[in-house]
């Protein structure tokens, strides 16, 4: 088999060759048919995540080895299946959820693989899809995409999923609510899309970048703010249910001053939900939190039911496609500098 790998923390991309993987116990071989390119393949890249005040969390020390593969939004076609691979047959094409536990804990036996303390996620843990094969653990990860086109059909795994698992955290919100989508990059945006079938109130984005605020609205977006402008927050109060402010907050960026915009535009009792990987830490007064009786909560990804529940609603044809592109994955470094650029709307997609 063929891969893009890290060799060296923080250097480009090499290209490496290896024997077939053979399938063992439950494990499916697939032959990746595209995989997505994600902002968070940029911090495994890098080899950690900032936390800020000059502090790291390096992902060697979480037991990643190098060489590794990253891609995680993968849609590929089963090419050969282990003697216990109840389910998968030769010839499928399906979508892989990556978000994989380690099996054995007691989360894991009972479906709570994200609260799984040894994960072994495709592309993150273990190698990804950013070659021309992978492998998966369990059929029970591969979703059927029904005739969604597959280089959109995985940006659901990662992207999409994203989204939807944190839009659910504020479905509770009544139609006279507003929540604020801060940062409609891919996940972003996605969450735009997938709005209207989740949540019964209105949505409005903020984005610093006017080209992505048009998209945030060509996608449904009531309104649209530019968080850089430092009459933002008063604008978009000015929206909310009797000017109070926004319900919830999803914070797709993850930086000390996305975080600041969030709370400072929610109302009393609302929830921030923290998504983005960005990095940092956010000096926000502890008093407004019982004062203003506010919920932090973070989101990562999602889960099986998650990602079922996805796949269902998409292949009803509600949800509108994000813009996606395909290349080659010979031309991957390209397209990692063009997303640590901010240049890229929607997704990319690589082809083996
Ligand atoms: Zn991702
Ligand atoms: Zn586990």
């Amino acid at each position: 088999m063929h891969a893009m790998q890290i060799i060296e923390w923080g250097r480009p991309l090499e290209p490496r060759d290896a024997p077939d993987p053979q399938p063992q116990g439950s494990e499916v071989l697939m032959k990746v048919t595209c995989c997505g390119v994600c902002h968070s393949d940029l911090h495994i890249q890098e080899g950690y995540f900032d936390l800020g005040g000059g502090n790291k969390l390096e992902l060697g020390k979480l037991g990643v080895k190098l060489p590794h593969t990253l891609g995680h939004e993968i849609v590929g076609e089963v090419v050969a299946v282990g003697p216990q691979a109840a389910g998968a047959r030769v010839g499928d094409r399906r979508v892989v959820h990556p978000w994989i536990g380690c099996g054995a804990c007691d989360f894991c036996q009972r479906g709570e693989e994200l609260l799984c303390g040894s994960m072994r996620s495709l592309g993150a843990r273990t190698n990804g899809g950013y070659a021309d094969h992978v492998l998966v653990p369990h059929p029970r990860y591969l979703i059927d995409y029904g005739d969604i086109a597959p280089e959109l059909a995985c940006t659901y795994t990662c992207s999409g999923i994203t989204a939807y698992s944190a839009l659910k955290k504020l479905a509770h919100l009544g139609p006279e609510e507003t929540v604020v989508i801060i940062g409609a990059g891919g996940v972003g945006l996605n969450a735009v899309m997938l709005a209207p079938a989740v949540l019964k109130c209105r949505v409005v984005v903020a984005d610093i970048d006017a080209r992505k605020r048009e998209a945030a609205l060509a996608a449904g977006a009531s309104a649209v703010f530019d968080n850089s402008d430092p009459g933002a927050v008063a604008a978009l109060k000015a929206v909310t249910r009797s000017g109070a402010g926004a319900g919830g907050a999803i914070d797709f960026v993850g930086a000390p001053a996305t975080a600041r915009f969030a709370v400072d535009t929610l109302r009393k009792a609302g929830t921030l939900v923290i998504v983005g990987l960005f990095g940092g830490t956010a000096p926000i007064p502890l008093p407004l939190f019982p004062q203003r009786i506010l919920t932090v909560r973070g989101s990562y990804v999602g889960d099986l039911t998650d990602i079922s529940e996805l796949m269902a609603l998409v292949r009803t044809g509600k949800v509108p496609p994000i813009p996606v592109a395909s290349r080659p994955l010979a031309e991957i470094n390209n397209v990692l500098a063009e997303l640590r650029a901010g240049q890229v709307l929607g997704r990319i997609v690589v082809k083996p």
